[in-house]
């Protein structure tokens, strides 16, 4: 863990002063480094549940590919999406997130969500990607992954974890964006047509006009049924020993899957978590296939909790 305090380090403290609550909100970008510039710009007052998706986002990067040339992409191959073109659906698809739920006003749990995941994503095949992490105010237990490098975790979920839990977490949802997962389901809904039937459902929405609603109908669509559970069991193996190599107990993501799996499934709080993966009994089987005791050596460390972490950083 020394590790992760030295790296905590480079990147830069901004805030010291503790900001009204919702003052924090909305400095929330300026005060992360820019990190959420361009993902976090106040709701209005009397914003609707799905807030003016062009006022979030600000202008798509360099004109490159509008929202309509993205769909047309994913209809044909993955190839023929780039970095960038990839990261743009990412943030298009990440402000789809930040529209049903908004940052949690905790700068110093902000700041120490993305050290941990930057420091776990430089350790990934990808670590040049503008890897971004959030925590979504928000008392379910879920975690998000957008492609480019932009993953969310609820409230919900960093309320019930240690670190090395939030590590595996981090890892697996990291494994998502690495391995393109989600490209590949968008595609795969893009070819059988779903955007157009969801889009036309949704006409009265007022989207931005730099946006695909198309594309953001189908990040909703996506949000909302998952992933195919074979990329689930592979970003738990992925994950596993992405998060042993970045120097925390293998046995983290296990331990939050032994607790979904006591979950009752109608709870609220578990049930959309629950509903986009395999059953977790099933991911603890998959995971013991493949993992056996190969990485019990990594294990056995004491566990941190997120309290003592964030207790010098609140000041
Ligand atoms: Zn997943």
């Amino acid at each position: 863990m020394r590790k992760l305090t030295v790296f905590a380090t480079i990147i830069a403290t901004v805030l010291a002063t503790s900001l009204p609550q919702l003052a924090q909100a909305q400095d929330m970008g300026r005060a992360l480094g820019g990190i959420f510039n361009s993902l976090t710009r106040p709701a209005q007052p009397q914003a609707p549940a799905v807030p003016s998706l062009g006022s979030i986002l600000g202008p798509a990067i360099g004109g490159r590919a509008g929202g309509s040339d993205l769909l047309q992409m994913l209809t044909q191959s993955l190839d023929q999406i780039d970095e960038p073109r990839e990261i743009e659906i990412g943030r298009q698809l990440a402000a789809v997130l930040l529209g049903s739920k908004p940052l949690h006003p905790d700068l110093a749990l902000q700041r120490y969500v993305n050290q941990l995941g930057r420091w776990i994503s430089l350790q990934s095949a990808r670590p040049q990607l503008p890897w971004t992490f959030g925590v979504l105010d928000d008392p379910g237990v879920n975690a998000f992954a957008a492609p480019g490098g932009y993953i969310f975790v609820t409230k919900g979920l960093v309320d019930r974890v240690d670190e090395a839990e939030l590590a595996g977490i981090l890892a697996h949802e990291i494994t998502h964006v690495i391995d393109r997962h989600h490209l590949q389901a968008l595609r795969a809904k893009a070819r059988a047509g779903i955007a157009t039937q969801v889009f036309s459902s949704q006409l009265n929405n007022n989207l931005g006009g730099a946006l695909s609603a198309q594309l953001l109908a189908l990040g909703r669509d996506l949000y909302s049924s998952g992933l195919d559970q074979d990329d689930e069991f592979d970003a738990d193996r992925n994950g596993v020993t992405l998060a042993a190599r970045a120097g925390f107990d293998p046995y983290g993501l296990p331990s939050v899957l032994q607790q979904l799996r006591t979950a009752a499934p109608d709870n609220p709080l578990f049930s959309l978590s629950l509903r986009t993966h395999p059953a977790p009994q099933l991911r603890l089987d998959q995971l013991e296939l493949a993992m056996g005791n190969r990485l019990d050596a990594f294990s056995g460390k004491p566990a941190v909790l997120l309290s003592q972490r964030l207790a010098g950083r609140r000041r």
